[in-house]
């Protein structure tokens, strides 16, 4: 039987997985179709995923910390940041995987002699991202609009400021992990702050794909080298579609036809 696989999010209509994933089926020659479903309800996903007899599914916003909570079986990363995004069933059993963390991992693989990174956010990405950083070797400074989130860095030992508390410093890189920029024209912080760390910065990385940024547009002002998220999302989506097919492919087989996704 054809195994099923979907995404779930709220919105969804604008996912880009459904197309990666199954240009990849059909590259590769597996036997799966990969769908997109609009769930509202995050507390009915296990139910959801079962009455539509799926294989498989990714979670994007706002459903990571629901899907966390659906899996019988956790990964030691995705236990660790409590956030999901690719779940495959086993057995009857819900297996829960962490690959947005891995995939921005990999993305920013092409920026040597980095060091010391600057968040800009401290959302649901910012939180597997730099813990993943972190375990590599990297030292993660946090700055973020409002002081609530940043609680749970401080616990963890970050470096966090707000923008009121920031010190002028110099990072190796700043990355924007807010959706300031998104759906708007805004900054992810005051562009006073930007101003000062950024012209000492090696490269600029935004997560929001698709589009070039205000974020990206003033660290390309001041020359320097940028990157969108579209790597990340093609890296998240090639681990995921390892797991999906449990490991019968390696990476390097599922890139080239994963990739197509971005050039039609
Ligand atoms: P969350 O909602 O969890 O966090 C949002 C963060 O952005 C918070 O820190 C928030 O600050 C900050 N923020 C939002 N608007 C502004 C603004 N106008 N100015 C300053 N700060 C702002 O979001 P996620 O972590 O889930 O997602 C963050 C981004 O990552 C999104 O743009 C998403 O599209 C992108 N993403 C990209 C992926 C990829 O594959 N490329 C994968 C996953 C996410 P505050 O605490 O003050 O509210």
């Amino acid at each position: 039987m054809k195994k099923l696989f979907a995404i779930f999010g709220n919105p969804v209509s604008h996912s880009k997985s459904p197309l990666m994933h199954n240009l990849s089926f059909q590259g590769l020659g597996y036997d799966a179709c990969y769908t997109r479903y609009l769930l509202e309800d995050g507390s009915r996903l296990k139910e959801t995923f079962f009455n539509l007899q799926l294989k498989g599914i990714n979670i994007t916003v706002p459903h990571k910390e629901e899907a966390f909570k659906a899996c019988d079986v956790l990964d030691p990363f995705a236990q660790k940041v409590g956030a999901v995004n690719t779940i495959v069933e086993k057995e009857g059993k819900l297996y829960g995987y962490n690959t947005d963390a891995p995939g921005f991992l990999k993305a920013i693989a092409e920026f040597k002699n980095i060091k010391t990174i600057l968040f800009l956010g401290a959302g649901g990405t910012a939180q597997s991202t730099s813990s993943i950083l972190r375990d590599a070797g990297y030292i993660v400074t946090i700055l973020n609009r409002s002081e609530a989130r940043l609680e749970r860095y401080i616990k963890d030992g970050f470096q966090t400021y707000t923008f009121d508390t920031f010190k002028p410093q110099a990072f190796d890189l700043v990355i924007n992990m807010t959706s300031a920029g998104l759906e708007d024209d805004s900054l992810p912080a005051p562009k006073e702050i930007l101003d000062t760390v950024i012209p000492t910065a090696k490269a600029c990385v935004d997560v929001i794909y698709g589009k070039e940024t205000p974020f990206l547009k003033l660290a390309k002002h001041y020359d320097k080298p940028t990157k969108d998220g579209s790597d990340m999302l093609l890296y998240q989506g090639i681990i995921a579609f390892e797991y999906f097919t449990e490991h019968v492919y390696i990476f390097e087989q599922i890139e080239p036809k994963m990739k197509k996704a971005f050039i039609l």
